[in-house]
Protein backbone atom coordinates (compact mmCIF):
# COMPACT_ATOMS: atom_id res chain seq x y z
CA UNK A 1 0.00 0.00 0.00
CA UNK A 2 1.28 3.34 -0.98
CA UNK A 3 0.67 5.54 1.99
CA UNK A 4 0.87 9.58 1.42
CA UNK A 5 2.20 9.81 4.60
CA UNK A 6 5.06 7.35 3.98
CA UNK A 7 5.72 9.13 0.71
CA UNK A 8 6.13 12.51 2.64
CA UNK A 9 8.14 11.12 5.46
CA UNK A 10 10.12 10.00 2.46
CA UNK A 11 10.70 13.28 0.46
CA UNK A 12 10.91 15.45 3.88
CA UNK A 13 14.44 13.18 4.78
CA UNK A 14 15.53 13.80 1.26
CA UNK A 15 14.68 17.30 1.81
CA UNK A 16 16.21 17.55 4.92
CA UNK A 17 19.36 15.70 3.93
CA UNK A 18 22.22 18.78 4.32
CA UNK A 19 23.93 18.28 0.83
CA UNK A 20 20.57 18.01 -2.02
CA UNK A 21 22.93 17.90 -5.05
CA UNK A 22 24.38 14.35 -3.73
CA UNK A 23 20.96 13.24 -4.65
CA UNK A 24 20.27 15.10 -7.79
CA UNK A 25 21.54 12.93 -10.19
CA UNK A 26 18.79 13.74 -12.85
CA UNK A 27 16.56 10.57 -12.91
CA UNK A 28 18.43 8.45 -10.49
CA UNK A 29 16.99 11.07 -7.55
CA UNK A 30 16.11 8.69 -4.61
CA UNK A 31 12.51 10.02 -4.58
CA UNK A 32 12.10 8.84 -8.06
CA UNK A 33 10.72 5.19 -7.04
CA UNK A 34 8.19 6.95 -5.38
CA UNK A 35 7.02 9.18 -8.01
CA UNK A 36 6.95 5.80 -10.60
CA UNK A 37 5.29 3.83 -7.59
CA UNK A 38 2.85 6.44 -7.78
CA UNK A 39 2.29 6.71 -11.50
CA UNK A 40 3.05 3.43 -12.79
CA UNK A 41 1.77 1.58 -9.81
CA UNK A 42 2.27 -2.06 -10.76
CA UNK A 43 1.34 -1.63 -14.38
CA UNK A 44 4.39 -3.43 -16.86
CA UNK A 45 3.09 -1.01 -19.62
CA UNK A 46 2.48 3.11 -19.10
CA UNK A 47 1.62 6.02 -21.61
CA UNK A 48 4.01 8.75 -22.27
CA UNK A 49 1.84 11.85 -21.45
CA UNK A 50 3.52 14.00 -24.24
CA UNK A 51 3.36 11.50 -27.13
CA UNK A 52 0.35 9.30 -26.06
CA UNK A 53 2.53 6.51 -26.85
CA UNK A 54 2.60 3.38 -24.86
CA UNK A 55 6.08 1.71 -23.86
CA UNK A 56 7.02 -0.31 -20.71
CA UNK A 57 7.60 1.55 -17.52
CA UNK A 58 11.15 0.97 -17.12
CA UNK A 59 11.39 3.53 -20.92
CA UNK A 60 9.20 6.30 -19.19
CA UNK A 61 10.23 8.75 -15.98
CA UNK A 62 8.69 10.32 -13.88
CA UNK A 63 9.22 13.84 -15.11
CA UNK A 64 8.57 17.09 -13.12
CA UNK A 65 6.37 19.59 -15.13
CA UNK A 66 7.89 22.65 -13.27
CA UNK A 67 11.52 21.88 -12.51
CA UNK A 68 12.22 19.89 -9.42
CA UNK A 69 14.74 22.45 -8.34
CA UNK A 70 12.27 25.65 -8.68
CA UNK A 71 9.52 23.83 -6.63
CA UNK A 72 8.82 24.59 -3.29
CA UNK A 73 8.31 21.58 -0.60
CA UNK A 74 4.68 22.01 -1.01
CA UNK A 75 4.82 21.34 -4.93
CA UNK A 76 7.21 18.92 -4.63
CA UNK A 77 4.66 16.76 -2.03
CA UNK A 78 2.49 17.63 -5.02
CA UNK A 79 2.89 14.27 -6.03
CA UNK A 80 -0.32 13.83 -8.04
CA UNK A 81 -0.19 16.73 -9.80
CA UNK A 82 3.71 17.94 -10.15
CA UNK A 83 4.66 14.65 -12.37
CA UNK A 84 3.15 13.10 -15.55
CA UNK A 85 4.91 9.98 -17.26
CA UNK A 86 7.35 10.98 -20.16
CA UNK A 87 8.84 8.45 -23.05
CA UNK A 88 12.68 8.63 -22.72
CA UNK A 89 12.71 8.92 -26.45
CA UNK A 90 12.79 12.06 -26.84
CA UNK A 91 9.28 13.76 -24.80
CA UNK A 92 11.46 13.80 -21.49
CA UNK A 93 14.23 15.80 -22.56
CA UNK A 94 12.27 17.90 -25.51
CA UNK A 95 9.91 18.82 -22.98
CA UNK A 96 12.39 19.54 -19.90
CA UNK A 97 14.92 21.76 -22.44
CA UNK A 98 12.00 23.60 -23.39
CA UNK A 99 11.53 22.37 -27.11
CA UNK A 100 7.96 21.76 -26.57
CA UNK A 101 5.21 23.14 -24.16
CA UNK A 102 1.84 22.45 -23.91
CA UNK A 103 -0.64 25.55 -23.46
CA UNK A 104 -4.12 24.95 -23.01
CA UNK A 105 -3.78 21.03 -22.85
CA UNK A 106 -1.82 21.49 -26.14
CA UNK A 107 1.66 20.15 -27.16
CA UNK A 108 3.40 23.03 -29.00
CA UNK A 109 6.63 24.21 -30.54
CA UNK A 110 8.16 26.46 -28.41
CA UNK A 111 9.20 29.40 -31.18
CA UNK A 112 11.54 31.00 -28.55
CA UNK A 113 14.08 27.66 -29.24
CA UNK A 114 15.56 27.06 -32.56
CA UNK A 115 15.21 24.06 -34.13
CA UNK A 116 17.08 21.88 -36.68
CA UNK A 117 15.27 20.23 -39.58
CA UNK A 118 15.87 16.91 -38.12
CA UNK A 119 13.95 18.16 -34.65
CA UNK A 120 11.10 19.97 -36.09
CA UNK A 121 10.89 16.44 -38.24
CA UNK A 122 9.95 15.22 -34.53
CA UNK A 123 8.27 17.86 -33.45
CA UNK A 124 5.84 17.57 -36.04
CA UNK A 125 5.19 13.91 -35.15
CA UNK A 126 3.70 14.96 -31.64
CA UNK A 127 2.65 18.95 -31.91
CA UNK A 128 -0.96 19.66 -32.10
CA UNK A 129 -1.74 16.36 -29.49
CA UNK A 130 -3.93 16.99 -26.30
CA UNK A 131 -1.82 16.15 -23.24
CA UNK A 132 -4.30 13.85 -20.75
CA UNK A 133 -1.86 15.25 -18.01
CA UNK A 134 -3.14 18.57 -18.45
CA UNK A 135 -6.10 19.60 -15.96
CA UNK A 136 -7.00 22.58 -13.61
CA UNK A 137 -4.70 20.48 -10.83
CA UNK A 138 -1.64 20.90 -13.59
CA UNK A 139 -2.40 24.11 -15.31
CA UNK A 140 -0.47 25.99 -13.61
CA UNK A 141 2.81 23.82 -13.55
CA UNK A 142 2.59 23.70 -17.10
CA UNK A 143 2.13 27.53 -17.36
CA UNK A 144 5.15 27.85 -15.43
CA UNK A 145 6.97 25.78 -17.53
CA UNK A 146 6.25 27.53 -20.88
CA UNK A 147 7.17 31.00 -19.40
CA UNK A 148 10.75 29.61 -19.11
ZN1 LIG B 1 6.71 10.42 -25.53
Amino acid sequence: MFLKKSYEEEILQFEDHDNLDTYRTGKGRKEQPFLRKQLFKNKKVGTCGICGNRYPVDLLVAAHIKKRSKCSREERLDYKNIVIPMCKFGCDDLFEKGYIIVVDGKVLRNFKKSYTPHLLEKIVQIESRQCQHWNDNTRIYFEWHQQQ
